[in-house]
């Protein structure tokens, strides 16, 4: 890691230039409000947090920390869950806070340009005039800069896809100061490399992202859910790999273990029993399809053991579940007030998802330990939620975690499928990409040659 300067009284008034008194804080509590993500990783505070309100003072900002070595944390909203925003190495906390703003809505293209400091569930709240909305749902209200830089997924990417595939365009703040564009409006692009999705996924790594456009959907009228209760997870996950492969198109297709179902039932008072249960949502163009679909959905359930299966097309109940699905993470921290979560976050292609499941059931087995399982099953993606209170559970939570990790790698899937690297995943890059990796390094080194950009996150090499 090269060797950074420290922020002295003559940069802040250099910051305080660019981006107006105001937008720039040494305050200890701004400072502790943006220590630490929502993940189990340890605080480390910026020493300064900034606030710019256009691009070309990001741009400005990122020149000025690149010539004089200091480093730039960019931060969203703070809910990444594998320490991606934490300014390890102190220096700026460049907060995009301050940027929300819709820049253009284009209805007719199903587009909108944003500013990335807006939360997606507030661009959603102001698109519904527009009958159209945003369709990656994390369940925070992540901003979509965050969500951009993490590639973000969540319950709706199995039909509407992760936040890489709803991007066509953006601004991004180099750590040289130039502000590039990067893709184009035209839902067809390709004139050459493919820059926009470079940045996408890059963590803050590569540059700031400081405007985005991106596709929207029209919101359907006709939506429904379904619970299915299955005896044993086994069967549960069978039944997923099974409505993926009959041409049905859900909109959700989350699943999750008894205990968890017990947790949700007891916390929320929703109507669910002690099983392994799939949570599931249809949109239809119109009334018969989604009946249509509700019903090949329950046989396909029945035939497959469900012990209950249940649809409801009524809005407010709807609504209740996957709010109770939402609040699931805060639901398992709330039951151990007194531990901390190690969350997991492998996927594989979805026929290899029952082997996964399997896999980490016989490591529960094995070890004895609590172990939460709750995810994305429609995209092949869970969860594992291990709760710790000692450095010797936390020692075995990376254990175990390491196991399942290196076992959804040698099915064919992946170490992270929607939290991104950070500081946690980063010891499983080199198993990932082999030398791949060096090709990373290579354009981070091109792009970013100080390592100013986000340092100590992604590649390996920073200790916990
Ligand atoms: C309860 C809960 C549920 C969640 N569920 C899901 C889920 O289902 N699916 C999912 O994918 N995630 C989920 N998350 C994780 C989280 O919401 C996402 O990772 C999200 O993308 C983080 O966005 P943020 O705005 O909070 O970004 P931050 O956490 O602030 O930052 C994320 C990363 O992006 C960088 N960054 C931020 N803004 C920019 C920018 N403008 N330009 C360049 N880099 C930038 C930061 O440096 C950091 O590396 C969940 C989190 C919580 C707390």
């Amino acid at each position: 890691m090269p060797a950074f300067a420290v922020v002295t009284s003559d940069i802040i008034a250099q910051l305080q230039s660019i981006a107006g008194v105001e937008q720039v804080s040494i305050a200890q509590a701004d400072l502790a409000l943006r220590a630490r993500d929502q993940s189990h990783h340890a605080a480390h505070p910026g020493d300064v947090v900034v606030w710019p309100q256009t691009g070309q003072q990001v741009a400005d900002i990122l020149r000025l920390a690149n010539a004089c070595r200091i480093p730039v944390t960019p931060w969203g909203m703070g809910t990444s869950l594998e320490g991606n925003p934490i300014p390890l190495y102190g220096g700026i906390l460049l907060s995009l806070e301050r940027m929300t703003r819709i820049v253009a809505v284009h209805a007719d293209d199903f587009q909108v340009t944003v500013e990335p400091g807006i939360g997606h569930k507030d661009l959603n709240a102001a698109l519904a005039r527009h009958g159209l909305f945003f369709g990656p749902d994390p369940g925070a209200n992540a901003s979509i800069g965050g969500m951009l830089a993490n590639n973000a997924a969540g319950i709706r990417t199995v039909k509407y896809g992760a936040s890489k595939d709803n991007v066509l365009q953006m601004r991004v703040a180099l750590a040289d100061g130039r502000l590039i564009r990067v893709g184009s409006r035209s839902v067809k692009q390709s004139a050459g490399y493919d820059l926009l999705h470079l940045f996408v996924g890059s963590e803050g790594t590569l540059g700031v992202i400081t405007e985005a456009t991106l596709k929207l959907y029209p919101i359907v009228e006709h939506m429904g859910a379904a619970l299915a209760a299955f005896d044993s997870v086994a069967d549960a996950v069978q039944a997923v790999v099974a409505i993926r492969g009959s041409g049905l198109d859900p909109a959700a297709l989350e699943f999750m273990d008894a205990a968890h179902a017990t947790m949700l039932r007891e916390a929320e008072g929703v109507n669910l029993s002690d099983h392994a249960t799939l949570f599931m949502e249809f949109h239809t163009p119109n009334a018969q399809a989604l009946e249509t679909g509700l019903s090949l959905v329950g046989s396909i359930c029945e035939e497959l053991g469900a012990v209950s299966f249940r649809a409801t097309t009524d809005p407010a109940e709807r609504r209740r579940l996957w709010h109770a699905r939402h609040a699931s993470y805060e639901i398992s921290v709330r039951k151990y007030p007194d531990q901390q979560f190690y969350l997991g976050d492998v996927a594989v292609p979805i026929s290899a998802y029952p082997a996964l499941v399997q896999y980490i059931e016989q490591v529960r087995t094995d070890y004895g330990v609590p172990l939460y399982l709750i995810g994305h099953a429609g995209d092949g993606n869970i969860h594992v939620e291990l709760p710790y209170a000692t450095d010797e559970e936390y020692a075995r939570c990376v254990k175990i975690n390491g196991l399942i990790v290196r076992q959804a790698q040698d099915l064919g899937g992946t170490a992270t499928g929607e939290h991104g690297v950070g500081i946690g995943k980063a010891r499983h890059m080199r198993d990932e990409h082999g030398e791949a990796l060096d090709v990373m390094y290579d354009i981070k080194r091109l792009l970013d040659p100080n390592g100013i950009l986000n340092p100590g996150k992604i590649f390996p090499g920073h200790d916990e």
